[in-house]
């Protein structure tokens, strides 16, 4: 196909035409010139190609697929390998299905744990979230399909999804909300990104040039196609004019009109309608000429796929006693609808039609003998006596326990949020029950978020599975009887309280509006910060080994400001079993004017460890990593001074730190008036030479006299004196100011540059 031969031969209509779907799940070609139209299907955690022609909620069903595990859980994987291999797999699985995009993956931030769809998002870090949503992205496009990244940007909430306005700061959009973004724009170069439904301070992102065309085209040099989410174009001649390509899906042929429209009235320029009809053509062809070999693949191979990538996801969350793994030969019991039908994935568009589904019941059988009780009915909150009953039986007359609970369907999904965090009360009072009876309980988890636990300290052991996939049952009886080491981590943090929750006061705003007042303090930044205790702290996560850390070495005591700085250490496992560790690298900015992060994960890294193997674990770490968004240069910027290199099992279990001195940048500008506090004039050295004779002087002037203490100590008057603007030396050295003398001072100081 020869885009630029086929712009010239297409009409204006043919073009705008390019610019909206064919009908819910294909983009129009152009037959007259043998363009063909391709189809795109959502994801991304497996395939959900609908089965019948174009509805959007599956009321047709959609074709049996392997259901891998849900974002949510894959992310406790830390593993980018894993993610490129679910993503080959996916991509396996669309080109058998001649499937050209798949909808994915959701690289939004975890705001809230209410978020009901925070199962299909990854984490509350940009860094984890940009890293694995790249790699999947990778391992989807390196099969010949295009990934679409999605919600772009900052849909963090169901809550009014539609139409809510999501007001955030400049800084947090680059260093948290469109951190993620940039990550798996600029590594996983996916073919498209979806625009998310919200608008983003102020502006439809589906209509937003700031967001689409500055940042995401300009800054971060995307090359694919942006497509709305399904109905998030609400005015497409502006989306067209802010950098948006394709509207999904079909509005018939209403919106192409208008654009043809647009252009004949003057409204927008043909070129705009041409550049993005070239990026659908470029798409277009991408993905359906030149492809690479489809590869063969059984549903049965990637179930067991799905069965391995869940055991890497799974979190060992508390273990005393130890009480996991379980001996084989005593007698236990599984208690719990969810071991016989598992929660395994979330509502809505992601839902997959699962190829099989094993339940832990089910894989437990070629394990050993287990009894089983339901004990709760998943589609109610009420507790049933005759179940309580049956499940205390069958625990009374067991060794341990397995307790398969966790939120159903109903409480999680796309399209709603959750307003608390509670488990349903009747799998509450079962847990209680159980307990009361029996003192050796683990719990399975499956949710899609966290969850209070006001159990914790009454079972031995908990395992999380958050939403793992169809394979999750047999995963977590490997987990369970030891055939496997746990070695998830957390991806988010588990709060005591949802008021403990940054976003707690805002979320989801009040219905047109949603302001991040927490700002950069998203997660553990915040609870960090603020000293807070929590359920499970971001990164953390048990194994049936344990690991030691030593030796950090950093390739620089000195960073220039270009220097990358490499940082190596030691971990070996200190236990008798072969085991995961997932090291994690945070940095610690020098202390500044400007509000930080007490540290920031910039890199980690899942190290294999047979019993007493060591292995060194390298990361480098560049300028970017040390930086935050400055505003007034529009850009990231690295304050000079110490900064320490922590390397931790969690965000809070720090094992080893050493500092690094960053040399000092270039000075921000200062813009200098009479309203400038003296302290910022001071900090530049050029400034300083000029100002500091006049400050002296007037010091001398209002210096008490020999022998006199004056009010203050001279630390604290020197203190006071950074933070009066420079009007106010006439304040207390009047009578050496002459009129227009601070005026002058400041435009001397201006003319400086
Ligand atoms: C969702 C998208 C999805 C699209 C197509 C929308 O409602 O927000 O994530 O890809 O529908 O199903």
């Amino acid at each position: 196909m020869d885009v630029k031969k086929l712009l010239k031969e297409m009409t204006l209509e043919e073009k705008a035409s390019l610019l909206t779907g064919l009908d819910a799940w294909h983009l129009k070609g152009v037959e007259r010139l043998n363009v063909p139209s391709v189809m795109v299907a959502d994801g991304p955690h497996g395939l959900r190609k609908q089965a019948g022609d174009s509805d959007h909620l599956d009321m047709g069903g959609s074709v049996a697929a392997t259901c891998f595990p849900t974002a949510c859980a894959a992310a406790c994987s830390f593993d980018p390998d894993l993610l490129r291999r679910l993503g080959q797999a996916v991509g396996n699985e669309a080109r058998r299905e001649n499937v050209q995009v798949v909808l994915g993956p959701g690289a939004n931030i975890k705001r809230s744990p209410l978020c009901g769809r925070n199962f299909e998002y990854f984490s509350e870090d940009p860094c984890l979230s940009g890293e694995l949503a790249s790699a999947w992205i990778q391992g989807v496009e390196g099969r010949g399909v295009g990934t679409s990244l999605k919600h772009f940007a900052v849909n963090n909430q169901e809550t009014r999804r539609m139409s809510i306005d999501a007001q955030v700061s400049q800084r947090a959009l680059r260093e948290i909300y469109l951190a993620s973004f940039e990550r798996a724009v600029k590594l996983g170069k996916p073919g498209t990104v979806m625009c998310s439904y919200n608008r983003v301070n102020g502006v439809y992102a589906s209509q937003n040039p700031w967001l689409l065309t500055k940042v995401l085209r300009r800054q971060w040099g995307f090359e694919g196609a942006t497509i709305t989410d399904w109905g998030a174009c609400s005015d497409h001649v502006a989306g067209v004019a802010a950098g948006m390509d394709v509207e999904m899906p079909s509005t018939n042929t209403t919106h192409d009109r208008q654009l043809v429209r647009a252009v004949k009235e003057g409204l927008i320029s043909e070129e705009l309608i041409t550049s993005a009809a070239e990026r659908v053509l470029k798409l277009i062809k991408k993905y359906t000429e030149d492809l690479p070999e489809v590869q063969p693949f059984t549903l049965e191979e990637h179930h067991h796929l799905a069965r391995k990538a869940s055991r890497e996801t799974m979190v060992l969350l508390k273990n005393d006693g130890p009480l996991l793994p379980l001996a084989g030969s005593k007698r236990i019991a599984f208690i719990g609808e969810f071991a016989q039908a598992p929660r395994y994935q979330g509502g809505g568009s992601s839902h997959i039609n699962a190829y099989k589904l094993t339940s832990a019941l089910e894989a437990v059988r070629s394990v050993q003998e287990v009894s089983y009780a339901r004990g709760y009915d998943s589609s109610s909150q009420s507790s049933d006596p005759n179940l309580i009953r049956e499940a205390v039986e069958q625990a009374r007359a067991s060794y341990a326990c397995v307790l398969f609970i966790g939120l159903p369907d109903a409480s999680e999904s796309e399209g709603f949020d959750r307003t608390h965090l509670r488990l349903p009360d009747n799998q509450l009072a079962l847990v209680d029950a159980v307990c009361a009876v029996c003192a050796h309980v683990a719990v399975v988890l499956h949710t899609g978020s966290p969850v209070l636990l006001p159990f914790y300290k009454k079972v031995q052991a908990i395992l999380c599975a958050y939403l793992g996939g169809q394979a999750v049952g047999g995963a977590a009886v490997d987990i369970l009887f030891g055939a496997v080491n746990p070695c998830g981590k957390l991806p988010e943090t588990w709060p005591m309280r949802l008021e403990g929750n940054p976003s707690y006061l805002s979320f989801p705003g009040d219905g047109t509006k949603v302001c991040y007042e927490e700002d950069i303090f998203v997660g553990y930044r915040w609870y960090d910060k603020r000293r807070m205790p929590v359920r499970f702290p971001f990164g953390y996560g048990l194994s049936y080994t344990g690991f030691s850390y030593s030796n950090l070495r950093l390739s620089r005591e000195t960073l220039a400001q270009g220097d990358s700085l490499q940082v190596l250490v030691d971990v070996i496992n200190t236990g008798l079993r072969a085991g995961k560790e997932i090291v994690q690298l945070y940095v610690q900015a020098p202390r500044g004017n400007v509000p930080r992060a007490d540290r920031e994960l910039r890199a980690f890294e899942k190290v294999p460890l047979e019993p007493s193997q060591t292995k060194t674990v390298s990361f480098t770490l560049n300028k970017r990593d040390f930086s935050y968004w400055e505003e007034r240069i529009e850009d990231f910027y690295a304050p000079g001074g110490s900064c320490v290199i922590l390397i931790g099992a969690s965000s809070v279990d720090i094992r080893l730190r050493k500092a690094v001195l960053l040399e000092a940048p270039e000075a921000l500008p200062l813009h200098v008036d009479i309203d400038t506090p003296l302290g910022d004039i001071l900090a530049v050295p050029k400034y300083a030479a000029v100002l500091q004779p006049v400050i002296d002087m007037a010091m001398r002037a209002i210096s008490p006299a020999e022998g006199t203490a004056g009010i203050m100590p001279p630390q604290a008057l020197a203190a006071m004196l950074k933070e009066m603007p420079l009007r106010c030396i006439d304040m207390f050295a009047g009578d050496i100011v002459q009129p227009g003398m601070i005026e002058g001072l400041a435009a001397q100081l201006r003319m400086m540059g």
